[in-house]
């Protein structure tokens, strides 16, 4: 008679072990790469707002998106004159879920 009960709990727990260890991952994936750990790296690279690449010292830079879903995406920032990647940002829930993980500014948009 529990037995349905049973299944309904084991396969919630799953899931919020699943989310658990996705939010691991993607916290890995962007610590020590967002924007505020670029500055702090190179803080001549970033001055007013604009960001430079370090090595090049150009300022246009293109994203690649790594992650995209409704939660929001996860890009990373390549200098667009010798490909240098840069940094990596966070838009949407994907954002606010770092950013409650302890992740400082992934979204710097904002
Ligand atoms: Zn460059």
């Amino acid at each position: 008679m529990y037995i349905g009960l049973t299944i309904v709990v084991v396969v919630a727990l799953l899931i919020l072990l699943a989310r658990y260890a996705g939010h691991r991952a993607m916290r890995r994936r962007i610590q020590g790469r967002t924007l505020d750990d670029y500055a702090r790296r190179h803080p001549e690279a970033v001055e007013m707002g604009k960001v430079y690449c370090f090595a090049c010292g150009s300022s246009e830079t293109t994203a690649q998106g790594v992650v995209s879903n409704a939660a929001g995406s996860l890009e990373t920032h390549y200098c667009a004159q010798c490909g240098q990647e840069l940094y990596v940002s966070a838009t949407g829930k994907l954002a606010d879920t770092l950013r409650e993980a302890g992740v400082p500014r992934v979204n710097p948009g904002r």
